[in-house]
Parts: C-alpha cells; sequence; structure tokens
C-alpha cells in the first residue's frame, strides 16, 4: 500500500496463470478493526466508509497516476509522466462508452501535446463548463496530427488555460457506436497563494475581530431582521461596509477559526478534528501583525478556539475565559469583554494593537437570561428551553416542534444574540472611548451560522444548507462615514487578507482567499464546503447554485437565486452542471494540503467537559 493524495493506493500483482482470455472477475474484500476505546473519550462514534475511485490495469514496472476523471472510468497503461514547466503533466488513458462524457477539472491546462483517439474514426468534442452551465468549445478532434489504422492523434487549436474560475471542467464527448480509448494529456497548474508585506509607511491602525459564536445575520437588526437584537451592532453598521454574501466554509467552529486566522480552507489547514492543532508553520492574522510591531491579545470564551489548538499563535495574550485555573466557569461575554476592556485600558496609544474577541452567545444554550429575554412570550408552555437536549432530540427526531415551539426558540435565540450585542456594546464603547478610535478598523463577524428548524435541523455542524453557514460581516473602516452594501460571494478564507488590507498592508489575493476591499471581485468563485467530522457532507457553491454530496444519498443541487431556502433540488434537469461541480469538489478533495495538522489529542479533561457542554462531543 502506498500513499498518493493521502489517498491509500494497493497494487496487486496479478500472477501469470490468472491472466486468462475473455472476460475476468476480481472481488475486492475490505475488512478493518475499529478500535472500541479511543483514548478515554468512549466508543469510537466514527462509520467506516470505502470508496474505491478507480482500477487501473498496468504494465509492469508502469507507475500510476491518480486519474482525476469521472468514478468508474476505467484507467489503463498509463505511459510514464514527462517533466515540463508546469507541475507536471498528467495523462490518463480514458476507455468511454458510446456518447460517454468525461471530465478533468479546473487548474489545469490543456496541454499542447499531442492527444490520441482510438479507434481513428471516432469523433470527440472538447468542452469548457461555465459557472453556469454554458459551454465554450475548446477544440475539436478534426484537426489530425497524425494518423494510422488504430488511431488518431491530433493537436488542440491553442493550449487552453483552465485554472480559472470561469470555466471549472474541460468536457470530453466522445460519438461513436463503439467504445472510445482516449489519452488526454494536461498539465496542472500551480495553485495561487494569498500574500501580504507590510505597508511601506506604516498607518498604524488598530485590527480588532469580534466574534459572535452562531450568529446568522438575518436576526441582525442591520441585515434586515424584524427586532432589535443588535442595536449597538446597528449604530456601528452605520459607518460600515455590510457584506451580504460571506460564508464559512465549515459549520464548526474547531475548523472554522483557523481559517479566519490563516486565510486557508479546511483543505489546506487540516484542523478538522478534536485531536488536530493547527500546524505552527502556517502564517496567522496574529502573526502578521505582531510581525509588523502590533500589539496583540485575543480573548476566548470556547476551547474550539484556544491554546491548545494552537489558535495562540502570533498573541502576546491569550486568554482562555472558561476556567480560572481551578473552576469550570459559567458563559459570560460581559465578564470576557471586561477581560479585554481592562487590555485595552492598559494599552499603550501610541502603538498599533490587534485585538480578537470570541464570545460563545448566541450559541447554544439559548439561554439569555431575564435581562436580555426580551421577546418571548412568558405565556408559552411547551418544552422548548433553548438547551441542547431538546434541540439534539429534534434533530435526532425524536421530538416535534409545533409553530409555538418554533417561535419560542427564535425567540430564545434572539435574545441570545441581545446579550452578545449588549457586550459588544460595551467593548466598542471602550475602543470609542480611545483617542485612537479613528484608527481603528473594527470587524463584527460568526465563526459559521445557525440552523432555526430550517430542514428539519437546530444548531450548525451538520449540513452545509447557507443557513448553517451564511455569516455577518460587518467592516468598520476609520474614514468611513456611512453604511454601503457589498453583495460579492466571499468566505472566512478572506477575513485575514481583508483585514490586512483594511491595516493598508499591501495585499495580493489568492485562489481561495481574497481581499474584499478590492473594487474588482475577481473570477466568479467556487466554494468548498464541508461539515463536521462525524458524517461529513459536501458541499460546492457558486455565486448561483449549490451541490450538496452526501455519501450514498442522492445528491441535491440547488438554483440559489430562485431558491435561496435550498429546498427543491433541480439536479435532475442540470446534471451536466452537478457532474462538474462534483468534479472540481472531487480535485479539491485529492489535492496536497498546504500544511499537516499537528497532534493536541491531549486536551484535558475540563476542556472537554466544556465541549460536551457546547455539544461538540459525543
Ligand atoms: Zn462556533
Amino acid at each position: 500500500v502506498t500513499l498518493h493524495h493521502s489517498l491509500p493506493v494497493f497494487t496487486l500483482a496479478w500472477p501469470a496463470d490468472a491472466q486468462v482470455a475473455g472476460r475476468n472477475l476480481l472481488t475486492l474484500r475490505v475488512e478493518h478493526t475499529m478500535s472500541p476505546q479511543r483514548a478515554g473519550i468512549g466508543r469510537d462514534p466514527r462509520e467506516l466508509g470505502v470508496g474505491l475511485r478507480s482500477i487501473a490495469v498496468l504494465e509492469a514496472g508502469a507507475t500510476w497516476l491518480p486519474p482525476r476523471l469521472r468514478g468508474g472510468a476505467l484507467v489503463r497503461n498509463p505511459p510514464p509522466p514527462t517533466a515540463t514547466a508546469a507541475e507536471g503533466n498528467q495523462d490518463a488513458v480514458v476507455v468511454t462508452a458510446p456518447g460517454d462524457v468525461v471530465w478533468w477539472g479546473h487548474g489545469y491546462r490543456l496541454s499542447e501535446h499531442v492527444l490520441r483517439i482510438s479507434p481513428a474514426t471516432a469523433e470527440v468534442a472538447f468542452h469548457a463548463l461555465g459557472t453556469h452551465g454554458d459551454t465554450v468549445p475548446l477544440a475539436s478532434s478534426r484537426a489530425v496530427h497524425e494518423a494510422s489504422a488504430e488511431h488518431r492523434d491530433f493537436v488542440p487549436t491553442s493550449a487552453t488555460d483552465l485554472s480559472d474560475h470561469t470555466f471549472l471542467v474541460a468536457r470530453v464527448e466522445a460519438s461513436s457506436d463503439a467504445p472510445v480509448t482516449l489519452q488526454l494529456r494536461r498539465e496542472r497548474l500551480s495553485r495561487n497563494r494569498w500574500s501580504s508585506a507590510p505597508p511601506a509607511v506604516t498607518q498604524n491602525l488598530n485590527v480588532v475581530v469580534v466574534i459572535l459564536d452562531a450568529a446568522r445575520p438575518d436576526r441582525f437588526g442591520c441585515y434586515g431582521g424584524p427586532r432589535p437584537t443588535t442595536p449597538a451592532i446597528d449604530t456601528l453598521a452605520n459607518e460600515s461596509r455590510i457584506y451580504h454574501n460571506v460564508f464559512a466554509l465549515v459549520p464548526y467552529t474547531l475548523c472554522s477559526v483557523p481559517t479566519m486566522l490563516t486565510g486557508l480552507s479546511f483543505l489546506d489547514h487540516e484542523v478538522v478534528a478534536p485531536e488536530n492543532r493547527l500546524a505552527d508553520e502556517a502564517t496567522t492574522l496574529a502573526e502578521t501583525l505582531s510581525g509588523a510591531g502590533y500589539a496583540t491579545a485575543a480573548f476566548s470564551s470556547t476551547p474550539n478556539n484556544s491554546r491548545a489548538k494552537g489558535f495562540d499563535q502570533g498573541y502576546d495574550v491569550f486568554h482562555e475565559d472558561w476556567s480560572d485555573g481551578e473552576r469550570r466557569l459559567p458563559i459570560d461575554p460581559h465578564r470576557l469583554v471586561s477581560h479585554a476592556v481592562a487590555w485595552l485600558e492598559q494599552a499603550d496609544e501610541g502603538r498599533p494593537f490587534h485585538l480578537l474577541v470570541h464570545m460563545v452567545p448566541p450559541h447554544e444554550p439559548y439561554q439569555p437570561g431575564p435581562e436580555f429575554d426580551h421577546f418571548s412570550d412568558p405565556g408559552y408552555s411547551g418544552a422548548v428551553d433553548g438547551d441542547l437536549p431538546w434541540n439534539v432530540a429534534f434533530n435526532n427526531a425524536a421530538t416535534t416542534a409545533d409553530e409555538a415551539d418554533r417561535r419560542h426558540l427564535v425567540d430564545l435565540y434572539d435574545g441570545n444574540l441581545l446579550r452578545a450585542d449588549d457586550a459588544t456594546g460595551r467593548l466598542l464603547g471602550a475602543l470609542r472611548s480611545r483617542t485612537d478610535w479613528d484608527r481603528t478598523v473594527v470587524l463584527v463577524t460568526s465563526d459559521h451560522g445557525e440552523a432555526l428548524t430550517e430542514h428539519g435541523l437546530i444548531g450548525h455542524n451538520a449540513a452545509v444548507y447557507d443557513e448553517m453557514l451564511r455569516v455577518p460581516f460587518i467592516l468598520r473602516i476609520p474614514g468611513d462615514t456611512a453604511r454601503t452594501e457589498d453583495r460579492r460571494l466571499g468566505a472566512l478564507t478572506d477575513l485575514a487578507p481583508t483585514l490586512l488590507s483594511a491595516a493598508g498592508f499591501d495585499v495580493r489575493s489568492g485562489d481561495d482567499a481574497r481581499s474584499l476591499l478590492d473594487p474588482d471581485p475577481g473570477l466568479p468563485r467556487v466554494l468548498i464546503l464541508r461539515t463536521s467530522h462525524k458524517h461529513p457532507t459536501w458541499g460546492v457553491r457558486t455565486d448561483r447554485h449549490k451541490l450538496i454530496h452526501r455519501g450514498s444519498a442522492a445528491s441535491e443541487l440547488f438554483d440559489l437565486e430562485h431558491d435561496p431556502r435550498e429546498t427543491d433540488s433541480v439536479i435532475d434537469d442540470h446534471r451536466l452542471l452537478a457532474a462538474a461541480l462534483r468534479q472540481v469538489m472531487s480535485d479539491c478533495r485529492l489535492r496536497e494540503p498546504l500544511f499537516r495538522a499537528d497532534d493536541a489529542s491531549n486536551i484535558d479533561a475540563e476542556d472537554r467537559q466544556m465541549l460536551e457542554a457546547l455539544g461538540y462531543v459525543d
């Protein structure tokens, strides 16, 4: 067994006496032992899944290359790779059924090398498929280079770069009555990573990030919510840029926070499970700012944003507010903010600072307390109490909710949001009272969204529907005097580049992370989404469509323009687009991560207890 892009490759020698002419049957049996105990956590909650991507039949001594083609294609006899200026040619030989379509994803260039088709009489068409399902012809096999009785070689009319996201994939369609063998050659292009350089002339702008955990923007007053849930944040919004379409890539804190800190997708930072720790080699926003002379401090109320995860990289001070060293403390956003304000009071106004505050509300439990329970009906007599057990029972269909229950749940969530807003208001008050307020950038955001019974779910973690991923993104930049709206598609990978850009750094956008201050929104984006580790569901989102891929269950495709609530899958009407989006997802899952997460499996018992209370651990 060898590993290729984290995937195990099993090589089986085929004994000479097993090679018989005609139809042969190969039986694969998968056996696996799962651990009954996992380091004191209890029974292993994972499910074993096995997928077979392809079978390659090779000549003795030949090198196998991943096909990156549609699942089920038989790949045989790939010729040895040839080095080029790009990351390397990748050849694959594909046998298609009559009228079949095969794919290869973006991030490639259709090579100028000869492509080979056999039989020589077969016709093949190459198209690029756009983000909205539109197709553009790339090359035709009629441009014959050389032909023999068995095959025909041809050269694409021009080398075609598929590295931008305008075109998702190339589509190769063979029209023939008999199977067609295609020898494809493509060059994988280098990925474009975002980067930043300190300003030539320092502007000494402070950078403040306030994370309200599990905050969904449509409940905020400034996003058009129906209630005064966010009076303090609404005041900030009056002099801010309001981004309407910024999404978490994953609906859980542990995995989303490192994306916010580094501008890396979970595919590249690999912090996806409790035992993972952000690699020291990854560069965080705080490290960049600290390197430019900033004083840095973080105040967190959740063990999912903690030193144990390696998220303290670059912070002079990293305050963990769930424990005083002796006892576990109750969640209190005001206590958290009071620590941050105390730090601000001693901070030198002549030196720029970076402050991050991560409070738990409006995250479960939705128990705002009498001071902030402004929206619920005192006469409500149902079972909804805002706490995790009832919500979990609802998610497991162990209980149901009537209209009054649903209303009460939202009422409690809104009260919890008001509580977070009030604490945010105290922090903003402390910032405004400083002489450097006119040099202070402020971002109010969340690490993910929250479902409030949509799609039969409460909370987050478990789905990639928009209600679990859309986040508020309210950016105050000194000098802005009025509110502005921005509806471009963005992601939490953009947080670090955007803030550095706002602070005057010279930021170059990359494929996955961009500055949202760039007046040019850039090429259409494709976001790769995933749920938490227990039962991963994957998704791909463009500005218009979302494909949701759930293992063995039927995939869904939503047209978000006409169906923003994601209720009616249109996959049967857009098979080509769905296949293309699935191919992009598959390509991303196969790529090498930029960083390997370190191991942090020794989480202490108290943190684990806290995580359990938040619903993160079985
Ligand atoms: Zn969270």
